[in-house]
Order: C-alpha cells, then sequence, then structure tokens
C-alpha cells in the first residue's frame, strides 16, 4: 500500500493534465523572459551598442504574466523559469516571483540571472517563495570577466553567489558556457569548485544564436571534451536521475560538495524530450529555441483576455512545436531575435 507520500504523489497525478504535442512530447515547462534588457554585454550574447530595446509598452505586465500562468497551470504547465535579459533588472521582479510561487499547479519555480544584483535580492527571493537558482559565470578571473562581459562586475556576482549559498538556494547551479579561447583553460577550475562548494556546475555548449550566430569567430567545446579534461581530477561518478535536471547528464568527483553537469544542445541534442516552451518579453510563445516561428500571444491576451483563449494558444503552440532543431544540416536557419530577446 503506498505511504503518505506515495498517497499524495497519487493526488498529484489525477489531478495532473497531461499537454501532450504532435510528438508525443509531455509538455510541462514554460520559460518566460521578464525583459530584453540586461546589464552585461557578454561578447558571444549581445552587442555593446546598436540593440534595438523592446518599448516598455509592449513588454507584458506582472498582471498579464500572472494570467497566463494561471491559465497554463490549469492546463499541464507546472514549471517556470524566470529569464530575460537580466530578471533582475526589470522593477520589482520579486514581487512576480512572490505572486507565481502562489499560483496553484506551480510546482517548480527558478530564476536564471547573471547575479550581479542578487546579493541585493537573494533573501527577499527566497522570502518570496523562490527555492532554488541558476547563475550565469563564464570565467573565475575578474579581468577575463570584464572582457567577456565588457563590464567590470566579477566581485559583484560572486557576492551574489555567496548571498544565495547563504540563503540556502538549493541547488545553485552554476551555468559555464564553454568557448575556446575565452574560458577553454578554466574548465578543471569550474570542476574543482564542485569539490569546494554545494554547486552545481555546468556546462553548456555554445549555441549559433544571439551574437553566437554573427560569424564572430567564437567555437564552442563539445562536452566530451570537458568530460575528457576532467576526468583528470578524478572518477566522473553519474548522479540519478532527478524531475528538475531537464536535459543535463549529472555526477560527481569523490568527496566532492556539488556536482557537475553537461548540457549538450548541439553534440547530442534533446529535442526528443523537449518539455518546453518559451514566451518573449512581448509576449510571444516561441515552441523552439532555435525557431523563429511565433505566436502572438499578447495580442490574443490584450483583445479578448478570455481563458478559452488562452487555452486555445497554448494548444496551438503544442500542435506548432517541430520535432527537432536543424544546427548542423541545410535547413538550418539565422534566428532573427538575439538570446536576449529569447531568453536563455
Ligand atoms: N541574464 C541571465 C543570465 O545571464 O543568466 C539570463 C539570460 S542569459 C541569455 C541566459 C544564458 O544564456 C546565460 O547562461 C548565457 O551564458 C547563455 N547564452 C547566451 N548566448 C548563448 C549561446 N550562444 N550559446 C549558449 N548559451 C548562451
Amino acid at each position: 500500500m503506498a505511504g503518505t507520500g506515495g498517497l499524495w504523489a497519487l493526488a498529484i497525478i489525477r489531478t495532473m493534465k497531461l499537454l501532450l504535442d504532435d510528438y508525443n512530447r509531455t509538455i510541462n515547462y514554460l520559460r518566460i523572459s521578464i525583459t530584453d534588457r540586461c546589464n552585461l554585454r557578454c561578447r558571444y550574447c549581445m552587442p555593446e551598442e546598436g540593440v534595438e530595446l523592446i518599448e516598455h509598452r509592449e513588454l507584458l505586465t506582472y498582471e498579464e504574466i500572472r494570467k497566463v500562468i494561471e491559465v497554463f497551470a490549469r492546463n499541464g504547465i507546472s514549471k517556470i523559469r524566470l529569464t530575460g535579459g537580466e530578471p533582475l533588472v526589470r522593477r520589482d521582479a520579486v514581487d512576480l516571483v512572490r505572486a507565481i510561487a502562489h499560483i496553484e499547479g506551480i510546482h517548480d519555480l527558478s530564476l536564471t540571472t547573471n547575479g550581479v544584483l542578487l546579493q541585493e535580492y537573494a533573501k527577499d527571493l527566497v522570502k518570496a517563495g523562490l527555492r532554488r537558482i541558476n547563475i550565469s559565470l563564464d570565467t573565475l578571473r575578474p579581468d577575463r570577466f570584464a572582457y567577456i562581459t565588457r563590464r567590470d562586475k566579477f566581485k559583484e556576482v560572486w557576492a551574489g553567489i555567496e548571498a544565495a549559498l547563504q540563503q540556502r538556494l538549493s541547488p545553485i547551479k552554476i551555468n559555464v558556457v564553454a568557448i575556446q579561447g575565452f574560458n577553454g583553460d578554466e574548465i578543471k577550475a569550474f570542476a574543482r569548485l564542485s569539490l569546494t562548494h554545494p554547486l552545481h556546475i555546468r556546462f553548456i555548449e555554445f549555441m549559433p544564436i544571439g551574437e553566437g550566430n554573427n560569424g564572430n569567430g567564437e567555437e564552442g567545446i563539445p562536452s566530451s571534451q570537458i568530460i575528457e579534461e576532467i576526468r583528470e581530477l578524478g572518477e566522473l561518478i553519474p548522479r540519478g536521475p532527478h524531475e528538475n535536471d531537464g536535459p543535463a547528464k549529472r555526477f560527481y568527483i569523490k568527496g566532492g560538495k556539488g556536482e557537475i553537469g553537461f548540457i549538450s544542445p548541439i553534440s547530442s541534442h534533446f529535442c526528443a524530450q523537449c518539455n518546453r516552451l518559451r514566451l518573449t518579453p512581448d509576449g510571444r510563445i516561441r515552441t523552439c529555441l532555435f525557431s523563429d516561428e511565433e505566436i502572438d500571444l499578447k495580442g490574443a491576451l490584450r483583445k479578448a483576455g478570455d481563458e478559452a483563449t488562452l487555452k486555445q494558444i497554448l494548444y496551438q503552440a503544442l500542435q506548432s512545436k517541430p520535432e527537432g532543431h536543424h544546427i548542423g544540416d541545410a535547413r538550418f536557419k539565422k534566428c532573427q531575435r538575439g538570446m536576449h530577446a529569447i531568453g536563455g
């Protein structure tokens, strides 16, 4: 007989709606970019100047975002990630976190940030209901950080990571995009961080999107090469799958306080397991990071805004989600939107 935990899980499953797309994938995850503004200018992501920003009146309001999540949650979306741009530069982002944390049916809420403002907000974010966080950091060297991001903010980011640790956010994932000539010589240094700190280091393959799509010469390092290098530090012991893993392959080094994960959208794409939809700051649904086909949710929301319309948009998104991306084959087309305006 099922124990209390088992009964509880059964009750959740019974009340859960499953959203299936045309390829039989369960879609339960919505990534919401709440702004295209960012306080860094990472060379592979955003140009220093000339970024055309979305006008404020075109941004979904927090009230609109909440409404969308409420309807989607009633129909099978249970995971939300807030991203950007940099989500913490949008005013009152903590209030949005609080509102989402209270929405029935949302079982997992996370935030991706560059960490610059995290020291300031970590405590309030936790109070508002955030339990875990992803912090992007591509180098452990302050001078190199200033070069890659075009802003001298390493100290602030590190203070943000310490604040996240202090607030016991868990897990704290450190997202590292490994790029030849940028940080290829810091792979072991990042892996060692997982020995000394309870941090989940996640190496993410560089993707042909944003400035990374503009032939600036950056070359991503495949996960297989990173794994080989980290093995020199010790045996990489696999970690069993966890419901919040997403596409990451997870390991730890014996004795380590944290762990190491690999996300390999290029060398071994995970489209067959993709469970995501994305909502852009201006209220358009993207069904694949690499496809410019978008559905105008904001237009529908501002025109009708009733539950049935939003539900219909959700089902339209399911139907138009492509089977996979076409990176590496002749069908691949450069995306019009930069990463900062889609949400990483
Ligand atoms: N500002 C937040 C941050 O820095 O985490 C959220 C937005 S940022 C676009 C999200 C993530 O996308 C960052 O980890 C960034 O390094 C990553 N990213 C941007 N361009 C990328 C690319 N071409 N390939 C892989 N990751 C990329």
